[in-house]
C-alpha cells in the first residue's frame, strides 16, 4: 500500500527500514515523498532462481548518461510539446493533413521502442529473436494474418538483423528501411508517423510507398539541430530555455548525496552525453544544480553514442561552448569537459587516474542501444538500465506509480516488456536482461539506498 505525504522543504527524512523505502518525486515545484513497501511479494519472485546481488560500489569508475538518466524530464509535458512542434512543422512546411495531424494527442497509442517500417507505413514490435509480435498500419492494429501478409512467417530482414545486433541497422542500407524510437525524445514520432499514414491512405488508397521518414527527419532536425540552442531558431530549445521548470525535475538531495558518497569512497564518476555542451549545461544546471561539473571527474558532451563506444573519433577541446582543436589522450585533464571522443581513450584515461591495475567500469543509461547494448557488447562495460516503465507499469518489484503513467503505458500495445496478445517478451526486455546487470526506474529510487547497498536481482 502506498502512503503519501508532502514534506515541506524535505526537513524530515523518512525512516528507512528493511521493509520501507523512501521514494522521492517532485511535482510542480512541490517536494513530495511517497513511502511504500519495497519488500517484494512472493508472487513476484521467480521461484527457484538463485539469489544474485548487485552493488554500485563494486565498480571503480561509474559513468552516467545525462538525459532521462541523471536528468529526469517531466515526460508528459515534453511529449506534448514535441507533438505540437512536429505536427505543426509537417502541416506548415510539408503539406501534411491538419485534419489528421492536429487532432488531440492520443497518449494511449504511444509506447517507447516502436520500430518504424517507412516503406509499408507500419509500426512494429518484435521479440528477442526478431519475430514480429505486434504491428499497426497507421494507427490500425493488424491481425496476425495481416501482419503475415506484410512479413511472411512474421519475419522481416531488417528486424532480423536488428535482433542479431542492433548496430547492423544503425548505419548502412537497413538504416534507411527501419527506425527505432528508443527514448522520450522520439517516442511521439510513432503517433505522428501513424497519423501521416492514415492521411495518405485516405487520399491515395493505392499508394504503396509512404516515404514519410524524410519529412519526419526534417522536422526532427529542425527541432534538435544543435545550433538552434544558441541561435534561437526552432521551437524546442526556445521553449525549454523559457520554461525549464515545466520540463525538468530537479535532482533530490538524496541523489546529490548519493553521488557525493560515491566520490567520497574514491570512485571516479564520468558523464557521457549526446547533447551538445550548451544544452547539456542547461539541462545539468536545472537538474543536478549549478555546480554539476564538480560531480564528475570528466565530462564528454556531443559524444555521438553508440559510435562513441565503437569508433575512434578524437576528443575535441572546448572554449566555452565553441569546439576547438582535436586532442591527444595526454591532453585530457581531470575535471575537463570535451566533445566527441571515444571509449578506448576515455578508458585509458580513467584507468590511469583510478591508479588501479584493473578497474571495473559501469555505465548507467536509459537508451537500450546507445547506453546498454553497445557499451556492454563492444566496450566490455557492465551496465545499469534506467527504465521509467518499471514504475509506470508497476512490475519487477516496483510499485505502480508514475506521474506520467498515461504517457508511458499504452492500452494499444500493452506492456513495454511483453506483447499484449501473446505474452511474448519484447526485444527491449531481452536487451535489458541480457546486457544490463540491473535495471531501475530512476536513479532517485537507487539514491534512497546507501551507495554500498546490495540489491537483489533475482526478481526478473
Ligand atoms: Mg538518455
Amino acid at each position: 500500500m502506498i502512503a503519501t505525504r508532502v514534506c515541506q522543504r524535505f526537513k524530515k527524512v523518512v525512516n528507512i527500514s528493511n521493509s520501507k523505502r523512501v521514494k522521492v518525486m517532485f511535482n510542480s515545484g512541490k517536494q513530495e515523498i511517497k513511502c511504500y513497501s519495497s519488500t517484494i511479494s512472493d508472487s513476484t519472485r521467480s521461484k527457484g532462481f538463485a539469489h544474485n546481488y548487485f552493488r554500485f560500489t563494486d565498480y571503480d569508475c561509474l559513468g552516467f548518461d545525462l538525459d532521462n538518466t541523471l536528468a529526469r524530464y517531466k515526460v508528459g509535458a515534453m511529449i506534448e510539446m514535441e507533438y505540437d512542434i512536429l505536427a505543426n512543422f509537417l502541416v506548415d512546411n510539408k503539406g501534411y493533413s491538419a485534419k489528421h495531424l492536429l487532432k488531440p494527442l492520443d497518449h494511449n497509442f504511444i509506447i517507447k521502442g516502436l520500430i518504424v517500417d517507412d516503406e509499408n507505413g507500419n509500426l512494429l514490435r518484435i521479440s528477442g529473436d526478431g519475430t514480429i509480435i505486434q504491428a499497426t498500419h497507421g494507427t490500425k492494429i493488424l491481425t496476425q494474418q495481416e501482419v503475415k501478409s506484410y512479413y511472411p512467417n512474421l519475419r522481416w530482414r531488417a528486424t532480423d538483423l536488428f535482433a542479431e545486433d542492433p548496430l547492423q541497422t544503425w548505419n548502412g542500407p537497413y538504416s534507411e528501411k527501419m527506425r527505432t524510437l528508443l527514448d522520450y525524445y522520439d517516442v511521439i514520432v510513432s503517433l505522428i508517423f501513424a497519423r501521416a499514414v492514415n492521411s495518405i491512405d485516405e487520399d491515395n488508397s493505392d499508394r504503396k510507398l509512404y516515404n514519410i521518414w524524410p519529412d519526419l527527419l526534417a522536422a526532427l532536425q529542425d527541432m534538435f539541430t544543435r545550433e538552434h540552442f544558441q541561435n534561437e531558431k526552432g521551437k524546442y530549445f526556445a521553449e525549454i530555455k523559457a520554461n525549464p521548470h515545466t520540463y525538468y525535475y530537479k535532482c533530490s538531495n538524496h541523489l546529490i548525496r548519493w553521488l557525493n558518497d560515491l566520490k567520497a569512497k574514491g570512485k571516479i564518476l564520468f558523464l557521457i552525453t549526446g547533447s551538445y555542451v550548451d544544452f547539456a549545461t542547461h539541462t545539468a544546471s536545472h537538474t543536478i544544480g549549478e555546480n554539476w561539473r564538480d560531480m564528475f571527474d570528466i565530462v564528454i558532451s556531443y559524444a555521438k553514442k553508440p559510435g562513441f563506444f565503437t569508433d575512434h573519433k578524437d576528443f575535441i577541446s572546448l572554449d566555452g561552448f565553441k569546439e576547438g582543436e582535436a586532442l591527444k589522450i595526454d591532453d585530457l585533464k581531470l575535471g575537463g569537459i570535451y566533445t566527441q571522443g571515444n571509449w578506448n581513450d576515455l578508458k585509458t584515461f580513467l584507468e590511469t587516474h583510478s591508479k588501479l591495475s584493473n578497474p571495473r567500469f559501469l555505465y548507467i543509461g536509459d537508451n537500450l542501444v546507445q547506453d546498454i547494448y553497445t557499451p556492454h557488447v563492444y566496450a566490455g562495460c557492465d551496465t545499469v538500465t534506467v527504465c521509467e516503465e518499471l514504475e509506470a507499469e508497476g512490475v519487477y518489484g516496483h510499485e505502480k506509480w508514475h506521474p506520467d503513467e498515461q504517457f508511458l503505458c499504452s492500452t494499444v500495445w500493452g506492456s513495454y516488456f511483453k506483447s499484449k496478445d501473446t505474452g511474448q517478451m519484447t526485444n527491449w526486455y531481452d536487451i535489458m536482461k541480457k546486457h544490463s546487470k540491473f535495471f531501475v526506474p530512476s536513479l532517485e529510487y537507487v539514491a534512497t539506498f546507501p551507495v554500498d547497498h546490495q540489491f537483489k536481482i533475482d526478481i526478473y
